[in-house]
């Protein structure tokens, strides 16, 4: 997209002429569409809750709070949903401090097995409970230079989206090793996969494959966004290898 300018200039000798100054303004109109199309999103995504929170809470109010069974039915609908309000806030928040670039990394030396458990943790009884196998594969122990609760939240939010995206019975693991000049770690599993078309586009934020299945398990479509920022600050390459039906596997390289 170019913008002209023409100003008129007047010569002595040459009487009237124009300048005419070009610029080129794709890139700031590029911007301004993704902007509006995120305010745009956000508002959206906002909306779909409290749209149901309102009205669950109408219907309890206009008499369905009398029958024990639907007001209980109407009051998890709620709880759940103001739950997930809480997360989309919560995620909106850390992208646009990731983003903004406001809060620098707090870098200090951890060893990997060490690094990793607090995600463990926070993701193991839940993934226990849905009947899923978690394996973790270090080739060995070895000190990185990282941020670690923001690195605890890259690997919280990959292990949350193998528990999501993986069928009951299926496996997650988490790995990592140790090259020359790299270090790397891995959250695979065996879940429904993401087709080859999507790929390109799962990083982008509120991107999903499937809408649907993505809001039934509490996603708020800024998970991959915020993992890509918080590898980025670290310096380091998200790559993701997946097959619909197979398994996906996400793979962060980190220079040493
Ligand atoms: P969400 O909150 O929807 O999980 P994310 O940004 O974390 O959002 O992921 C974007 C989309 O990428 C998901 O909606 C899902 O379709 C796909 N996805 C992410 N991780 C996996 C995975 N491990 N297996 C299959 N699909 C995945």
């Amino acid at each position: 997209i170019i913008e002209v300018n023409l100003t008129p200039i007047w010569g002595e000798k040459d009487g009237m002429g124009v300048v005419a100054v070009l610029h080129d303004i794709t890139a700031i109109r590029r911007l301004e569409k993704m902007r509006t199309e995120f305010v745009a999103n956000v508002s959206h995504e906002l909306k779909t809750p409290v749209t149901s929170l309102r009205g669950f809470a109408e219907t309890l109010l206009d008499g369905a709070a009398e029958d024990p069974q639907m007001r209980r039915e109407f009051l998890e609908i709620i709880h759940r949903e103001s739950l997930r309000l809480e997360r989309l806030i919560g995620d909106l928040l850390d992208l646009s401090k990731v983003e903004s670039r406001k809060m620098p990394l707090q870098l200090e030396p951890i060893r990997v097995k060490e690094l990793t458990y607090p995600a463990i943790q926070t993701v193991i009884e839940a993934m226990k409970k849905k009947g899923l196998r978690f394996r973790l594969d270090l080739e060995e122990d070895f000190e990185v230079q990282v941020d670690k609760d923001r690195f605890s939240q890259i690997v919280i939010n990959l292990l949350s989206n193998a528990m999501s995206y993986t069928p009951s019975g299926g496996s997650v693991t988490l790995s990592a090793g140790k090259e020359k000049d790299h270090w790397w770690i891995r959250v695979s599993d065996t879940g429904i996969g993401i087709p080859e078309e999507d790929l390109p586009r799962i990083f982008e934020r509120f991107y999903r494959v499937d809408k649907a299945r993505s809001r039934e398990s509490g996603g708020t479509g800024l998970g991959l966004a915020i993992v890509k920022h918080l590898v980025e600050s670290h310096h380091g390459e998200i790559y993701v290898d997946s097959q619909a039906g197979k398994g996906t596997a996400f793979t962060l390289r980190f220079p040493l």
